[in-house]
């Protein structure tokens, strides 16, 4: 089928939710794709950070061609090995408490706003600015961007909205507040750090009246700043996080981890979901979990991520460099527009990245990526200069 036809069925048949570009890929390895004219990509994207361990990693396909063989679904009514085993994984990782396997990012949220209600009937969630905690109405509701949320009000009742600035969010928080939901680094408007004074002022405002303080970890996790969680750099350790994008190694899943406090709030028939943890995804995810552990990886993570930062300063084009790790950005120079550049990027250089606004590009590079990946993304991003 040609790409004429697929555009066919797409304008006949799906519903538009999506601006696709005009390439249709058809392979994927390591930080490479391939389209179905057999021309090949650079993926500075990684899936929107799903691909942290890179494209089709061999080890993920043969956990998955494995399961897959034996076993499919059984449904959480019954046990089975690599859900508890990831779960298990999961909780010694972090916070230490128990996990809750869901099937997004946005499940994982639903599942973290649940169960703050649920410790604190009829509580308030406390958000920041920029945030983004996913599409469906909870976590739409924790998102506060007019375009987003607007055509879809009215919205879960409860969330509050404060700037990003330690004394409002210390003056937001009062005993009707059930938790303060933050991604420690904001990733889908931008890639903006959120302040260790913030992220303090949060865990002491939460200590004092005994709010939950939770982590939105599922862009910022799994190795993608340089430790398997970016908390760990902030010393903020929080009551409750959630997982998901490179979690299942390219495979959905998501999850909400608790430490002890929280980790016995749910109780059954609280929540559920059909799919959670089914076996062939949490097999896959124990693999990528246990290479996104590596100390090895982790360590490269931080010295290309300063390589390709350092690079990424010098283009003609770029006003400031933002981010963690290979977690990272450029605001563009005045009247550079970040969409068009992306799309230049793409079908000129055949470099996968995005644009996260009309003026910032966003790098999300499989870990997995080596020093010459870095040069050559920079050479092809100098060459639209
Ligand atoms: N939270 C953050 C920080 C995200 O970046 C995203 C997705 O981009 C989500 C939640 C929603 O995840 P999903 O698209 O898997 O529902």
């Amino acid at each position: 089928m040609s790409l004429a036809d697929l555009q066919a069925l797409e304008r006949a048949f799906a519903i538009p939710t999506y601006a696709r570009y005009p390439v249709e890929f058809v392979r994927g390895s390591g930080c490479r794709l391939w389209d179905a004219e057999g021309n090949e990509y650079l993926d500075f994207l990684a899936g929107i950070s799903v691909l942290n361990v890179g494209h089709c990693h061999p080890r993920v396909v043969a956990a998955v061609c494995e399961q897959a063989g034996r076993l499919l679904h059984a449904t959480n009514l019954y046990y089975t090995e690599p859900a508890l085993r990831l779960s298990a994984r999961l909780a010694e990782s972090s916070l230490g408490g128990k996990v809750f396997l869901c099937n997004s990012g946005a499940e994982a949220n639903e599942a973290a706003i649940k169960l703050v209600r649920r410790a604190r009937p009829g509580g308030e969630i406390v958000v920041v600015k920029d945030a983004f905690h996913g599409r469906t109405y909870g976590a739409l509701s924790a998102t506060p961007q007019e375009a987003k949320q607007a055509p879809f009000a009215p919205l879960v009742p409860g969330f509050v909205v404060v700037p990003k600035d330690p004394a409002a969010l210390e003056a937001a928080v009062s005993d009707r507040t059930a938790a303060v939901l933050l991604e420690p680094i904001q990733g889908e408007t931008g890639i903006n750090i959120l302040s260790q004074e913030l992220l303090e002022a949060a865990r002491a405002a939460c200590d004092r009246v005994g709010a939950a303080l939770v982590f939105d970890e599922i862009q910022c996790g799994m190795g993608r700043t340089g430790t398997l969680w970016a908390y760990e750099q902030t010393g903020v350790v929080p009551d409750a996080m959630t997982s998901a994008k490179a979690l299942g190694g390219g495979l959905p899943i998501g999850a909400l981890v608790t430490g002890e406090r929280l980790a016995d709030v749910f109780q059954p028939g609280d929540h559920g979901s059909t799919f959670a943890g089914g076996p062939v995804i949490a097999s896959a995810a124990l693999v990528a979990l246990e290479l996104c552990s590596d100390p090895e990886l982790l360590a490269r993570v931080g010295t290309l991520g300063a390589r390709f930062a350092a690079g990424l300063a010098e283009l003609p084009y770029a006003a400031a460099v933002r981010g963690r790790g290979l977690m990272l950005a450029i605001d563009l120079a005045p009247g550079v527009l970040a969409p068009k550049l992306a799309r230049r990027a793409l079908l000129e250089q055949r470099l996968v990245v995005n644009a996260t606004g009309p003026g910032t590009v966003r790098f999300l590079p499989p870990l997995v990526a080596e020093p010459g990946d870095v040069d050559e993304a920079l050479a092809r991003l100098e060459a639209l200069a």
